[in-house]
């Protein structure tokens, strides 16, 4: 009922509906732990033969209620929260991979994700191919091998800012009969529904833009139900019986809900990386803003990106709502009401004039994050990745002089005054 509401709605109302004489506000279930009459009840649940609660490591009323709304915004079957973008990055590929398989990946995704990929998960004995966003399908299709499970994608890659090419990339991994598994944290569901155009799992750091306010790490994971998990025998771990819960299949007990199911009760019971109740109703009530925010992120990030094209001292500008951009007919594709409030952009004398303009600036905070309400910057080549020589920063497409603005939600003449005092003092 509610997905016929508008997603500005939704992002108010969906996920929660209190019946008479409950509170109006989602309360916080501050539990650990579920009481029950009988054992015998008790012993249903951990049987998965009824439905309930019965330990916060696998499942909290508030949390489930702020994953519905999620769920409901990309217009999906099933949903869980995670206590980080990373654990959802994990969860979503470890769910259908295991030790001998592959993982076809795009390379332009946050450097956590590929070291999750290229480093922890490889030594779980899983594989990785990585190819660029805009890879060939001819390419693309050669990525593939008889053990890969997924393919992974970011939808607007931090920080390079590439648009995916989502029907290329859902059309390959379909063809190879696995699902494409997108990480949708800059776009949003506001500007894009990843869905719709054949992806079949999204994932979230909620830690940004859902959240808002930089006060809670959080991830989530959203299943379409489109993707037929019996139609090959590549996922076995969800169409064969689980002997962990007594041979349950979770295809045939769960239908649609198989996957979201296979995570919470698996790996969610094994691992625990579950959000507190608290976190989860402090992202509900940025969810509730989103729709509004999302718009003014973008409307201001588009100024800014304007401004700083037709500055002086810019040597470049990377904005995928800029004509400019090689991605811009990607993003009216895809994201035709906006993509993000990041922009990235270099001034002219490199390094040292990056750190200059950074030191000026007065409004816009340099902090590691992104995506949140305050205006913020990082300058990579002199923080989080200072580590690496110029030649490797290039290689890295995080050049020495490049500058990562997440634009906020503030009046935009103050922002971009801030920048203009600072790009005159560079
Ligand atoms: N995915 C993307 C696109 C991100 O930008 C980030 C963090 O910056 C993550 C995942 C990891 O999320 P978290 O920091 O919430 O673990």
């Amino acid at each position: 009922m509610e997905k016929n509401y508008h997603i500005n709605t939704n992002c108010v109302q969906a996920g929660y509906s209190p019946k008479n004489g409950e509170p109006r506000v989602l309360p916080i279930v501050q539990s650990t732990t579920y009481k029950y009459e009988s054992s015998v009840k008790m012993g249903k649940l951990f049987d998965l033969e009824a439905d309930g609660y019965f330990y916060t490591r696998l499942q909290n009323p508030t949390n489930d209620a702020v994953a519905a709304r999620i769920t409901t915004l990309e217009g999906g079957v099933a949903g869980m929260l995670t206590s980080s973008g990373q654990a959802a990055n994990f969860y979503a590929t470890f769910n259908v991979a295991s030790a001998g398989d592959h993982i076809v990946s795009s390379t332009a995704i946050y450097g956590g994700t590929f070291n999750l990929f290229s480093v922890t998960m490889k030594k779980l004995g899983i594989d990785f191919t990585f190819v660029r966003p805009d890879v060939s399908e001819e390419e693309l299709n050669a990525a593939f091998r008889p053990n890969t499970k997924a393919v992974f994608a970011e939808t607007l890659s931090n920080p390079s800012l590439d648009v995916l090419d989502i029907e290329k990339f859902a059309k390959a991994a379909h063809a190879h009969g696995v699902p494409l598994i997108v990480d949708n944290t800059f776009p949003t569901p506001i500007n894009c529904r990843p869905f719709q155009f054949g992806a079949d799992i999204v994932t979230h750091s909620t830690t940004k833009y859902m959240d808002g306010h930089a006060t809670s790490v959080g991830g989530a994971i959203i299943d379409s139900g489109h993707f037929d998990w019996t139609q090959n025998d590549k996922f076995p771990g969800l169409t064969t019986p689980d002997e962990s819960y007594h041979g349950v299949t979770y295809t045939e007990r769960f239908g649609k809900g198989a996957y979201i199911t296979k995570a919470t009760v698996q790996l969610m019971r094994d691992l625990g990386s579950i959000p507190s109740p608290h976190n989860a109703f402090l992202l509900g009530i940025g969810l509730e803003t989103l729709f509004l925010r999302v718009q003014r992120h973008c409307e201001n990030a588009q100024k800014v990106a304007e401004f700083l094209e037709a500055n002086d001292k810019v040597a470049w500008v990377n904005y995928p709502g800029l004509k400019s951009s090689k991605d811009y007919a990607l993003a009216q594709k895809y994201m035709p009401h906006g993509t993000s409030g990041v922009v990235s952009f270099g001034v002219k004398g490199g390094r040292e004039a990056a750190i200059r303009f950074m030191d000026h600036l007065e409004l816009a905070a340099i902090v590691t994050h992104v995506a949140d309400a305050r205006t913020c910057v990082l300058h990579p080549a002199s923080t989080t990745h200072r580590q690496l020589t110029d030649e490797q920063l290039e290689a890295a497409g995080v050049g020495p002089d490049l500058i990562r603005l997440s634009v906020g939600i503030e009046y935009i003449g103050d922002i971009i005054a801030d920048l203009q005092q600072a790009l005159d003092q560079a």
